[in-house]
């Protein structure tokens, strides 16, 4: 498949970049993108919870000698929008930008690299469930750190007070 403008614009930042996103990152893994990756990798014990299980939670499919995914047509949703996430608050869906990632600064500083990604990101947004974009914002949501906060030190408690 030949791909968009957007694409091969990121294809040539990410050449260039040094940080290694694949590698230091640990992706969510969603329900449907366990099932996804299932069919390529049989491995019962790849997952712990929502996150790859191996030392600190470290993507195993990444290709060092050709440089990328092992798995591109497997990979999770969290990698196929990054540098963009989903959050969802106040009934409302946002795409958060991860800045330190290049491209993401190239979304925000150009605005013709802007109205690209928006295109791409709506075109490809079409495509998923509801239920495939649940299952992540579930998967994000890491309910076992909460509960550990909610015990612990109550400063790290966040909260919103009603208007
Ligand atoms: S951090 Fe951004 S620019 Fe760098 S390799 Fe990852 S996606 Fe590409
Ligand atoms: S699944 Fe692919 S894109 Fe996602 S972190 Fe692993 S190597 Fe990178």
């Amino acid at each position: 498949m030949q791909k968009n403008k957007f694409a091969r614009l990121c294809d040539d930042i990410c050449a260039n970049c040094k940080i290694d996103c694949c590698v230091k990152w640990s992706p969510t893994i969603s329900e449907f993108d366990k099932a996804r990756i299932r069919k390529i990798e049989k491995d019962e014990n790849l997952f712990d919870g929502n996150l790859f299980n191996t030392p600190d939670n470290r993507c195993p499919f990444y290709n060092k000698a050709k440089k990328g995914c092992g798995i591109h047509e497997h990979r999770p949703l969290d990698c196929r929008i990054y540098p963009y996430s989903f959050w969802f608050e106040l009934g409302r869906l946002d795409l958060w930008l991860d800045t330190k990632c290049p491209i993401a600064k190239k979304i925000v500083a150009d605005e013709k690299f802007y109205k690209s990604a928006m295109e791409t990101a709506k075109s490809e947004l079409v495509h998923w469930s509801e239920g495939e974009i649940y299952a992540y914002l579930m998967a994000s949501f890491n309910i076992d750190k909460f509960k550990k906060e909610v015990k612990g030190d109550k400063k790290n408690v966040f909260y919103r007070k009603e208007k």
